[in-house]
């Protein structure tokens, strides 16, 4: 499939049946519904993560540089996905927030990382947004939403990569509709297989699984106060995420 495949050629080449839009996903087994591959997507999430790192402070703190990076190459190895140009930016913010954007992007929020106890914790979330990446999260919604119609000029635009009007569309659809200030959720299911993929990442990187649980567990006690954590606004169900990924990790033995 071209970049600069219009929405006329796109729906022309679907119904022709050119266009392959059922394809496995080698990291999860599973048949996805894509539209696009992982490097049409970087290329489309480029300009919002420039946005990102221009609208939000980043820290230049070495120490905490040093951790995210650590942490992030070794979930990155575990993942097989030590070839990927990752990038790992702290904002310098208090929300306890992170997020991944296509192209291996990972913002990571200080106030994440401050809650975080030990890099096993922090392992937890970077597996779970490098979850999303193997998982094709961000595809599998963008190529929904093609396909449903909505977004379809931001599509094209998108696509042809010379105009920037939409960009902030792209970027909510992509999973991180970071020039609104606002990190959009993905499923329930995308969400809680990013869950299960980062505890296998954990596990292969030599991490302990349980301080996934722990990290949710926290979470959720924080939830029952009046400030309810920014990553559970995004991230929704703590309970529910507790419970499954609990027994994820007991049915593999990694506890
Ligand atoms: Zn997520």
């Amino acid at each position: 499939m071209d970049i600069t495949l219009s929405r006329r050629q796109l729906i022309a080449g679907l119904a022709a049946g050119s266009v392959t839009a059922c394809v496995t996903n080698p990291d999860t087994g599973e048949s996805q519904f894509l539209l696009v591959n992982d490097g049409q997507l970087a290329k489309m999430a480029s300009s919002a993560w420039v946005d990102a790192k221009k609208q939000t402070p980043v820290s230049r703190d070495p120490k905490m540089n040093a951790r995210l990076n650590g942490v992030g190459n070794k979930i990155a190895r575990a993942a097989n996905r030590q070839n990927q140009s990752w990038e790992y930016v702290v904002f310098d913010s208090d929300q306890k927030n992170a997020f991944v954007m296509p192209g291996g992007k990972v913002g990571f929020y200080k106030g994440m990382m401050d809650f975080t106890q030990n890099d096993d914790q922090l392992a937890a979330i970077m597996g779970h947004e490098t979850g999303h990446v193997t998982g094709r999260h961000a595809a599998a919604r963008y190529s929904t939403q093609i396909a449903a119609g909505a977004g379809l000029a931001a599509a094209n635009v998108a696509l042809s990569q010379t105009d920037t009007r939409y960009r902030n569309e792209i970027a909510a659809v992509l999973g991180a509709g970071v020039t609104f200030g606002v990190i959009l959720p993905f499923s329930r299911k995308h969400e809680l297989q990013a869950d299960k993929l980062g505890a296998d990442y954990m596990y292969r990187a030599g991490y302990d699984t349980r301080q996934s649980v722990r990290l949710w567990e926290r979470m959720a006690a924080e939830n029952t106060g009046s400030r309810k954590p920014e990553f559970l606004s995004t991230h929704p169900n703590p309970e529910t995420r507790v419970r499954e990924l609990d027994a994820y990790i007991r049915a593999k033995g990694y506890v």
